[in-house]
């Protein structure tokens, strides 16, 4: 037997579905197809956790369903060659939390394949700490270095800089001597946390939420966007000629009301970040980038861990925007 957050869905006479969410004691016969079973020890609280754990539709895909987008945990037995026993692991994404049960749980059994190993400087705390948020921005700084955007090519811009992508990729860009400009909903309230982080000046989210101009004042040699909508097709319309726009997410909105003026007047790179499939080598990469380039003091701070039961509260929070950095969850607890 052991503990999980189960996500399932019911549904009445007039076909009318309701999702809910709830910690259970379960036993093995739960568990998916996997070559690997892992003793889970951290997972996190991601916004698609949010909208899982709430009952919102989107993130769960098959029912009944352990969330959790992430895990860090040690291997308790594997078919898989690569892994043995003891070996500590991480997984975020690939399904996980979505398709396949998820990290919110005492035990995951999961396919190998998309597993990393943890890193030597990262304890299993950390590398939760980081989870899929960190993660996607370490992807997201990865892009801008490969379309050619190094810290002497100018500011740089990261929306929804208070949440868990915008505060991890805040720290690694600023650790990587890029000068960053952090576009917040809440300045008043956290400005020292952002700055903190290492953002060298705070820009209000109101100043980029509306309808712009296709074309603007060319502000930022590149940006990381975890906003989308109207913020994203400002944001492209005011970066340089040749920067690069990485988009992350969709906190203000799925759509994107652009023109094709900033790709085709100045060559802007719009480049999609996606974590759940992102394949392994490229996986190992972040990882390996995430373990030498995130000052782990920063880390610490913008972290909080909370136990399992505590899943929900943290879950409600996310989706209020009342969340800033990450939110770890101690799943033995
Ligand atoms: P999060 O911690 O909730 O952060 C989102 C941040 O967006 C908030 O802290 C807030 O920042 C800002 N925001 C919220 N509502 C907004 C609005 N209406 N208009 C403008 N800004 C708003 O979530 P997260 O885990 O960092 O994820 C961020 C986004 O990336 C989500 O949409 C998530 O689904 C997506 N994501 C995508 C991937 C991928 O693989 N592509 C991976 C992870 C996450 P301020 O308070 O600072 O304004």
């Amino acid at each position: 037997e052991f503990r999980a957050i189960v996500v399932d869905r019911t549904e009445d006479e007039s076909g009318k579905r309701t999702q809910s969410a709830a910690l259970t004691t379960v036993t093995d016969d739960i568990l998916m197809d996997g070559d690997v079973t892992v003793a889970v020890e951290f997972s996190s609280i991601n916004y698609k956790d949010g909208l899982a754990l709430m009952g919102r539709p989107g993130v769960a895909r098959v029912w009944p369903l352990i969330a959790g987008i992430d895990l860090v945990g040690t291997v308790e037995s594997s078919n898989d060659p690569r892994w043995s026993a003891g070996d500590r692991v991480i997984l975020n994404g690939s399904g996980i939390g979505e398709s396949h049960h998820g990290g919110l749980a005492e035990r995951a059994r999961i396919s190998g394949a998309s597993l990393v190993r943890l890193p030597e400087a990262l304890s299993p705390v950390r590398a939760a700490a980081i989870g899929t948020a960190g993660f996607t921005a370490m992807l997201a700084v990865l892009a801008l270095e490969r379309g050619g955007v190094l810290p002497g090519s100018g500011d740089v811009l990261v929306t929804g800089a208070a949440g868990g992508v915008g505060s991890v990729a805040i720290a690694l860009l600023a650790a990587r001597g890029y000068r960053v400009v952090a576009s917040t909903g809440r300045g008043d309230e956290l400005g020292d946390y952002l700055r903190g982080l290492g953002a060298a000046e705070i820009l209000d989210r109101n100043t980029l939420g509306e309808p712009g101009k296709p074309l603007q004042t060319q502000r930022w040699a590149g940006a990381v966007d975890s906003v989308g909508s109207h913020t994203l097709a400002n944001v492209l319309a005011q970066t340089h000629q040749g920067g690069v726009v990485a988009s992350c997410g969709l906190a203000q909105g799925a759509d994107l009301p652009t023109t094709v003026m900033p790709f085709i007047l100045r060559a802007v790179t719009l480049a999609g970040i996606n974590s759940v499939e992102a394949p392994l080598a490229l996986r190992e990469e972040a990882w390996g980038r995430l373990a030498t380039d995130l000052d782990l003091g920063l880390l610490d701070g913008l972290t909080e861990v909370i136990a399992l039961d505590e899943s929900f509260a943290a879950a409600e929070r996310i989706l209020a925007g009342r969340i800033h950095g990450r939110t770890v969850v101690d799943v033995t607890r």
